[in-house]
């Protein structure tokens, strides 16, 4: 049975948990009071994105620094190349492999509109990294295919060069097409690429700011999802419940496809990845 085979997987589950950097006193504390509840968790690391075009660069060192100053956990910033040069980009890479980073999310970033066709790639990224140092890399993933890419088939082949660059997981774009998800991974073991393909889960807590950003990212939102979370704009405390519901539901089905690491896309709260988490059989270390 379904809850037998979640129980036989106990313990072999590794979680990551993705935070951004918070932009107001009040997210800060948000922020802090998650990474302090998710703590006991013991994930295998926890990512801070980068803001490209943003001048949020230094806010991202700020709290990878944190991290590593005040809790156990391993932090692994991300990088993206869009708006740096290659020798600012060794530069960080040597900052950062010098004071104990050994974990890095190489991205390419998102362009600036109406910027030129780029000519570097998160697969440049990686060999330069990996040019620094031993670096363990994870990369992006799109198992609905980037909005960029020409066909289906030529990111599939982007993403084996990212990871014959040296890269050692791949970590997918949020998807609700479970199917979809299934289907990229046989065609990743069909092209060769033999890491994890690690699902990134998005625990939905405001439905209509998805809505957004999934017609940006080229994500499916399908039917049964507008379903589950209609008529619940003005009802967070419901909007909640429900989102706990659908990824859990996620998670359970993608753990009986034999999946063992689960990203979280936290948006900084911890609530609703805690439950998951449980749910998944990881607890506190103290408490096992
Ligand atoms: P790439 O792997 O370089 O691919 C980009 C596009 O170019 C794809 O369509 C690919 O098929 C195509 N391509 C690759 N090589 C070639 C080539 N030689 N010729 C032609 N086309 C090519 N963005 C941020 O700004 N900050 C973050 O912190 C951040 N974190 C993320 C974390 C995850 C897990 C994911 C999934 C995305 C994240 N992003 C982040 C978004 C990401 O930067 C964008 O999706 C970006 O548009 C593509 O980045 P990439 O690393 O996938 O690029």
């Amino acid at each position: 049975s379904l809850n037998q085979s979640l129980a036989e997987l106990n313990g072999d589950i590794n979680v990551s948990f993705e935070f951004f950097p918070p932009a107001t006193e009040e997210m800060e504390t948000l922020l802090w009071n998650s990474i302090q509840r998710l703590q006991p968790l013991q994930p295998k690391f926890v990512s801070v994105t980068y803001g490209a075009n943003s001048g949020v660069r230094d806010r991202t060192h700020g709290v990878i620094e944190r991290i590593q100053k005040e809790t156990n956990l391993v932090a692994a910033p991300h990088l993206t190349l869009v708006d740096a040069s290659d020798e600012e980009l060794l530069q960080l890479a040597k900052n950062y492999w010098n004071s104990g980073i050994r974990n890095i999310v190489a991205l390419r970033g998102d362009l600036p509109e109406g910027s030129a066709k780029p000519t570097r790639f998160a697969a440049d990224l990686v060999r330069l990294l990996r040019s620094v140092a031993d670096f363990d890399i994870s990369v992006a993933a799109y198992p609905e295919v980037h909005p960029d890419a020409a066909n289906a088939q030529a990111d599939l082949v982007n993403l084996k060069r990212k990871i014959d660059a040296g890269a050692s997981r791949a970590i997918t774009q949020f998807f609700f097409d479970i199917e979809a998800y299934l289907r990229f991974r046989d065609r990743c073991v069909a092209a060769g690429i033999d890491v994890e393909i690690v699902p990134g889960i998005l625990p939905v807590t405001n439905f209509k700011q998805l809505k957004r950003f999934a017609g940006m990212t080229n994500v499916n939102l399908p039917g049964w999802l507008h379903q589950q979370f209609d008529g619940l704009d003005e009802d967070p405390s419901t909007r909640s419940l429900v989102g706990a519901s659908v990824a859990i539901d996620m998670v359970k089905v993608l753990s009986r496809e034999g999946v063992k690491d689960f990203h979280f896309y936290t948006l900084n709260r911890a609530e609703l990845t805690y439950a998951i988490c449980h749910i998944l059989g990881v607890r506190p270390k103290a408490a096992q």
